[in-house]
Parts: C-alpha cells; sequence; structure tokens
C-alpha cells in the first residue's frame, strides 16, 4: 500500500498514512480536530521529516515502533555519555495536547 503524507492546513501538524489507492482522503486533524488536512503528493521527501512531530500523532505506525527501538538503541549506547543524542527531538513537540507520553 502506498503510504500518503498529509498536513493541516490549520496548525501544520504532519502525519503519514497508509491507504489504498481507492480510500478517501483523510481530512480530520487529530492534532488539532480540524477537517483541514491535505494529502501531500509525491512531495520532496525532506519535507516529511520537518519537525518531529511526525511520530507524535494518534497513528503509532511501524515507522513509530521503529523509531522507538533506535531511540532505546541510542540511549543504551549513550548510557556512559552525557545524553541521547535523539531525545531532545522527542520532547520537542508542537502542537500536541495528548498527555500520555
Ligand atoms: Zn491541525
Amino acid at each position: 500500500m502506498p503510504t500518503y503524507d498529509y498536513r493541516c492546513k490549520a496548525c501544520a501538524h504532519e502525519l503519514e498514512l497508509f491507504q489504498s489507492m481507492s480510500d478517501r482522503p483523510k481530512r480530520k486533524c487529530p492534532a488539532c480536530g480540524k477537517n483541514q488536512l491535505e494529502r501531500l503528493i509525491g512531495g520532496g521527501g525532506g519535507l516529511l521529516f520537518k519537525g518531529s512531530g511526525y511520530y507524535q500523532t494518534d497513528y503509532r505506525s511501524a515507522s513509530y515502533t521503529e523509531g522507538a527501538k533506535a531511540d532505546a538503541d541510542a540511549q543504551k549506547k549513550s548510557d556512559e555519555a552525557t545524553k541521547p543524542p535523539k531525545e531532545s527531538s522527542k520532547t520537542d513537540k508542537p502542537k500536541n495536547s495528548d498527555p500520555k507520553d
């Protein structure tokens, strides 16, 4: 299945979804709740990872799991180091009202 990237026009939240071609585009932004998502078709890849808020959505995908795994590895390796290199990207959240983490 292809991967689609969305960005919210209201709050600039970005997320990625696996959808089939025939699925209807998602509209509702999980961050702000407005129906302002727009699907980004084949845009430059660099744009997609702008801001680590990418992983902060309600959509806990395989890529989220891999990211978490990488974080764990990084933390293990840097146990003796001063600080985990990726930690800042996890705490640098954009607007996200979900307090679970
Ligand atoms: Zn939004």
